[in-house]
């Protein structure tokens, strides 16, 4: 009966400190969520070099200083379309200050032009980018109130990143500046040393959710897009869907090239997609709350959350 006598033991340790490491740190908030994308929004369009991102970059790294992170602005001059554009990523770090690191991303800016708007009027028009950026900006400070309650134990780099939406359609390599920057800027070694791993989040609130893997994911970060359908099995989000939809360029890219790995975890059916419909009706607390509780369980029970 050796079996019987460790499981009686293992239910007394439970016991005692269950109240502590239960449930990890606490739920998630998909009200808190939604109520930080209408916050981004209220600042107007989030376009790189103007005053709305700084704004809310300002915004963005307050709240994460707030909610215990290690807060530094990357700041560098960047040029895009032929004009020097000022970019700046907030990079909050949480938990320990050496060893391993994984990272969190999500892009904050919003893209200058509605390009995919109908009415030949509205094109013109800035993107309000409820669901992008702001739906990836609120999952991330989500597992910041996490972990403002319990440091996880690996290192976790939020990682809120600026230009990735200036690029003309026809100029692929316009986009995802801020993580080609970031990327070129991390150090080889060190406390800050590079994410073994990376999850990219772009376009997580749509009400009508639905998560299918991206190629250049599904092809160049296989085992990452594997522990994203754990998390989603283990957190029971019905919306995570196995097989490859889309293949996009998003952030993650320039991080692979890089060699910094990372997976995107997106909706890309988003008929309110660089419209000026990107408003936060479109955005629902529920899918807020079923994205926030896989990043958090990356975070805080995943193999590399060890
Ligand atoms: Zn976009």
């Amino acid at each position: 009966m050796a079996w019987a006598r460790g499981g009686a033991v293992v239910m007394l340790v439970l016991g005692l400190f269950g109240a502590s490491c239960a449930d990890d740190a606490g739920a998630v908030d998909g009200a808190r969520a939604l109520e930080r994308v209408k916050r981004q929004v209220a600042f107007g369009p989030r376009i790189s070099g103007t005053p709305g991102n700084t704004a809310a970059r300002e915004w963005i790294a307050a709240e994460a200083a707030r909610l215990g992170g290690r807060v530094e602005t990357q700041a560098f001059i960047d040029t895009i379309g032929g004009k020097p554009v000022p970019l700046a990523n907030v990079i909050a770090r949480f938990g320990p200050t050496t060893g391993r690191r994984i990272a969190l991303y999500a892009h904050f800016d919003t893209r200058p032009w509605s390009d995919m708007a109908t009415d030949p009027a509205e094109k013109a028009l800035p993107v309000p980018g409820a669901n992008d950026a702001g739906s990836g900006v609120a999952v991330l400070l989500e597992v910041a109130e996490l972990m403002k309650q319990r440091a996880p134990k690996v290192g976790v780099d939020l990682v809120f990143l600026d230009g990735e939406d200036m690029g003309r359609p026809t100029e692929p390599d316009e986009y995802c500046r801020g993580s080609r920057g970031y990327a070129l800027r991390l150090p080889l070694v060190g406390d800050d040393a590079r994410p073994v791993a990376g999850f990219l989040f772009d376009m997580v609130g749509d009400k009508d959710l639905g998560i299918w893997d991206e190629g250049n994911s599904a092809t160049r970060a296989t085992n990452l897009v594997d522990l994203v359908h754990e998390a989603a099995r283990a957190t029971g989000a019905r919306h995570f869907h196995e097989g490859i939809k889309y293949t996009l360029i998003d952030d993650h890219v320039p991080l692979l090239d890089a060699g910094l790995p990372a997976v995107d975890i997106i909706d890309f059916d988003y008929p309110a997609w660089h419209t000026p419909r990107d408003l936060p009706d479109q955005v629902s607390a529920e899918s807020l709350a079923e994205v926030s509780r896989v990043a958090a369980w990356i975070v805080f029970k995943s193999s590399l959350a060890k």
